[in-house]
């Protein structure tokens, strides 16, 4: 069983707490294990503390972590998307996340942040029940 969600990214980069919008998927009653998968390849899912400090952190970290490696090599010369496809695959687009009651069943400090690196852009959310 898969159900879908869209969000929309509002920048070029963007920390978006999706929480509310993934507990939306469970199904009532729902227990066991969530897949949520994010099916994009410039954007990342994290579980992690959001308050406003910390997505600003997420922020920094897309704007200085790998600028040590520029010149980029994807596609053409420097293109900015080469380095959010880097950060997609090494933060991630799946989380495993156990439920509870038909709720994701979170430590107390964990929300699920999807973070942009190559928006604005609609993107869609799977939560796959295992
Ligand atoms: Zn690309």
């Amino acid at each position: 069983l898969t159900d879908v969600a869209r969000v929309a990214s509002r920048g070029t980069i963007d920390a978006i707490d999706v929480t509310p919008i993934v507990d939306e998927l469970v199904p009532a009653g729902a227990s066991g294990t969530a897949l949520v998968r994010l099916p994009h390849t410039s954007a990342a899912l994290v579980l992690g503390p959001s308050d406003e400090g910390m997505l600003e952190d997420f922020l920094r970290m897309r704007r200085d972590w790998l600028a040590g490696l520029r010149p980029f090599r994807h596609v053409e010369n420097d293109n900015p998307n080469g380095e959010a496809h880097l950060l997609s695959s090494i933060l991630g687009v799946t989380l495993l996340v156990p439920l509870r009651d038909g709720r994701l069943d979170l430590g107390t400090w964990q929300r699920i942040i999807l973070l942009e690196f190559d928006g604005p852009a609609q993107r869609t959310i799977e939560l796959r029940l295992l």
